[in-house]
């Protein structure tokens, strides 16, 4: 790559190698790892010192790194910093639930080396979630895609948090078994069906039922409304508070004076999670009666508290079964003064 001078030549992706342009709704994880295959790098660190001109920064597949090595060495032509991260990562599934000078924070960093992690800035780790973002894909988009662009790719709203349908073809997305994937390595890789399995399932809360998949597709339709407000919009934690508080007022399970019925709101909330649970991303959501005593208290506790995105969702298909339900009365709710 060093010229005469000694100098690196932007790496021209546009003519000197056929992954020229972004896919449909690709990741920076994926189109690295196309790179990385079609250039026939050997090592893992070659693509990670072509791209991000660093061994390993930049490789992980959830959370981007040195971008502006990236932009630089493709020649801006796979678009800006803020470009790749609004449109090829899975980062805006948390921004609406943080602020305008959030992101401004977030952007900066994963333009040079990461130092420490997004994990509490973008509240990754409440609520008893881990934080990790497993690889996942649809094994029906895997055979479109070869047939239309001749490789399979990671699809970013595949990648969402609590996506595990496939919007396109309403079925199951399954994930990279760990064995493809060792914990903390730096792997480029592209889907391949037989690397695939699951998704993990908690083997005591049992497999498929009917009931479980309408409530996984209807989380997954919310993750994806939600990073769809990135990112112009926001919701208000204290509005969308309300908005549950007003919603559990109409539902007859808390009544004017805040008093919650809370034996039957433990019941709906359990009978809700045990099918998501299953799902091992999901095992956080409530267990047992303490637990979801907990989540519907903390619903309506004052001053509001940061909850997990994941909480949010779980609450809007819990109590509005869906996310256009939820965002109208969100959306009413703007018109009337913050109680
Ligand atoms: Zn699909």
């Amino acid at each position: 790559m060093a010229n005469e001078f000694g100098l690196q030549a932007p790496l021209d992706l546009g003519t000197t190698l056929p992954v020229g342009n972004w896919l449909p709704d690709e990741t920076i994880f994926s189109i690295a790892s196309r790179h990385h295959i079609v250039a026939c790098n050997r090592l893992d660190s070659d693509t990670g010192l072509q791209l991000f001109n660093h061994a390993r920064a930049g490789s992980k597949h959830d959370v981007p790194s040195r971008l502006d090595v990236f932009v630089e060495r493709t020649g801006g032509k796979l678009g800006g910093v803020e470009e790749i991260v609004f449109e090829h990562t899975l980062l805006p599934f948390y921004f609406p639930l943080t602020s305008r000078r959030r992101i401004e924070d977030i952007i900066r960093a994963v333009r040079g080396t990461l130092k420490g992690s997004l994990r509490y800035p973008l509240y990754m780790r409440l609520n008893r979630f881990s934080g990790n973002h497993p690889l996942k894909a649809c094994e029906a988009c895997i055979d479109d895609d070869v047939r239309r662009y001749q490789v399979a790719y990671w699809h970013r709203i595949h990648q969402y948090p609590g996506v595990w349908v496939c919007p396109v073809h309403n079925r199951e997305l399954c994930e990279i078994a760990r064995s493809e994937r060792v914990t903390g390595s730096h792997g480029w890789l592209l889907p391949k069906k037989e690397w695939l399995v699951g998704p993990s399932i908690q083997p005591e809360l049992g497999g498929p039922t009917a009931d479980r998949f309408e409530l996984v597709r209807s989380l997954a339709s919310c993750a994806i409304s939600l990073a769809a407000l990135a990112p112009e919009s926001f919701v208000e934690k204290k509005r969308a508070a309300q908005t549950y508080r007003e919603r559990l007022i109409a539902l007859g399970l808390r009544n004017r004076s805040g008093q919650l019925q809370l034996s039957r709101c433990i019941t709906s909330i359990l009978e809700t999670a045990a099918p998501l649970r299953s799902i091992v991303e999901l095992s956080a959501l409530p267990a047992n009666d303490d637990q979801a005593r907990a989540f519907v208290t903390r619903l309506c506790w004052e001053p509001v508290q940061n909850m997990h995105a994941l909480w949010h969702l779980f609450a809007v298909v819990w109590l509005f079964r869906g996310w256009e339900s939820f965002w109208y009365s969100y959306q009413e709710s703007l018109s009337e003064p913050a109680s």
